[in-house]
């Protein structure tokens, strides 16, 4: 008799079990729109060609020995992250007013700053998008942070709901945490236009609200490593306090590396210093210190003019392709003369489009097409090819005629 008898089965996770419940189909049209991993036209994973020259150079560099990280990961990593983020000559780097840790990609960076915020900051309220990536609520709650919604996504529009947003920011408690998406809002593929950005970092400080960005798609929404970072560096512009999260999974490939940083920006280098020498006591006992080849490879990458030059192309080309996908699939949809406005597709950014399906029209999809998607009607576009978009086209066009 087990001691475990009792136990209830776990429900999947409603993202990663998109891709157990694909994986399960033995259909040969099968497609798997789910995961937010980025594919080639072939449908394939993508190891970019600039990562494996740095693992060469690491391989090949006979000094290089596995010996413990510290607890706040890679010097040079870390370094080059927040400049990555924040600018080559942003005034915050350079007056030491930036703590960066090595976490374990976005999501360990993210709940590090929980566990952070949760131990040393006197609001324990979160403000995060409605809706947003499922793992948000999951992590701040965990942490012990009470978890808020804020108007965001408006389905009569598909587009943002910037009143609903100023108004619930409006009424947050001072001092309240919000959880803001850098660029690439994911589910919805909506980002507020620059002014828009202006407005909520106004009201943001002048409610003395603390903005926490979460950064997972630096350079996968438009193809530039600064446009995409253009929200965060106008938040750190002002001097006001900022925490943010980057990711290198989407943006170099990194998936299961888990490679990501925490950076924080305080007012003063003191402060700075001893906020990082707090970090290590949040890091030590969760998993002591982090990995030693992600954060490598990403270093090798940023501190090479030509690696970096490189990266920079590819990045550009996985973008690009994205929005070719976009493209293609609009233009299916008005070829087949689908009922509905679905300009979304093309204006939404990102690696995401937020259909606007139904639940029962995504079920239909997957009971008669094969096509895997999150029930919230989102598909991954980087899953899409060239190939497999007429499939998904007669599919939505069946879905809702
Ligand atoms: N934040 C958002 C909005 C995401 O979409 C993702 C990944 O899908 C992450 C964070 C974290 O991903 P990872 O932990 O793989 O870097």
């Amino acid at each position: 008799h087990s001691i475990f008898a009792n136990i209830l089965r776990a429900p999947e996770d409603p993202i990663l079990g998109v891709t157990v419940a694909y994986n399960k189909d033995p259909s040969p049209v099968k497609l798997n729109l789910g995961v937010g991993a980025y594919r080639t036209e072939e449908g394939k994973p993508l190891v970019l060609n600039v990562v494996r020259r740095a693992e060469q150079l690491l391989v090949n560099d006979r000094s290089r020995v596995k010996e413990y990280l510290p607890i706040v990961g890679l010097a040079d990593f870390n370094k080059l992250s927040a400049k990555l983020i924040l600018g080559a000559d942003s005034p915050a780097i350079k007056g030491n007013l930036v703590t960066t840790v090595q976490c374990l990609s976005g999501t360990g960076s993210l709940r590090v700053g929980a566990e952070f915020l949760a131990k040393h900051y006197y609001q324990r309220t979160i403000y995060i998008p409605n809706p947003t990536w499922g793992n948000h609520t999951k992590i701040f709650n965990l942490a012990g942070l009470t978890v808020k919604t804020y108007r965001y996504y408006d389905p009569l529009t598909r587009g943002l709901n910037i009143q609903g947003l100023l108004e619930d920011l409006g009424s947050a408690p001072s001092g309240a945490i919000v959880l803001l998406h850098a660029c690439a809002h994911n589910p919805t593929g909506v980002d507020p236009t620059l002014e828009q950005w202006e407005q909520i970092r106004r009201l943001i400080r002048s409610k003395s609200l603390l903005p926490f960005f979460d950064s997972a798609y630096q350079g996968f929404a438009s193809g530039s490593l600064d446009g995409d970072a253009q929200s965060v560096r106008m938040f750190v512009g002002d001097g006001g306090e900022c925490f943010i999260a980057q990711s290198y999974a989407k943006n170099m490939g990194l998936y299961g590396e888990r490679v990501g940083a925490l950076s924080i920006v305080c007012r003063t280098a003191d402060v700075a210093s001893r906020v990082e020498s707090q970090l290590k006591l949040v890091i030590r006992p969760m998993y002591s210190s982090p990995p030693i080849h992600g954060a490598s490879i990403v270093s090798a990458i940023l501190k090479d003019r030509n690696l970096y030059n490189e990266w920079t192309l590819e990045l550009k080309a996985m973008a690009d392709r994205i929005i070719t996908m976009r493209k293609q699939l609009f233009d299916a949809l008005c070829a087949r003369g689908t009922p509905g406005d679905w300009s979304h597709i093309i204006k939404q950014i990102g690696m995401f489009t937020f259909t606007g399906l139904s639940t029962k029209q995504v079920m239909f999809m997957t009971k008669e097409y094969h096509i895997y998607l999150t029930s919230d009607g989102r598909i991954s576009m980087a899953g899409l090819s060239s190939g497999t978009v007429p499939h998904l086209a007669d599919a939505i066009h069946a879905a809702v005629t």
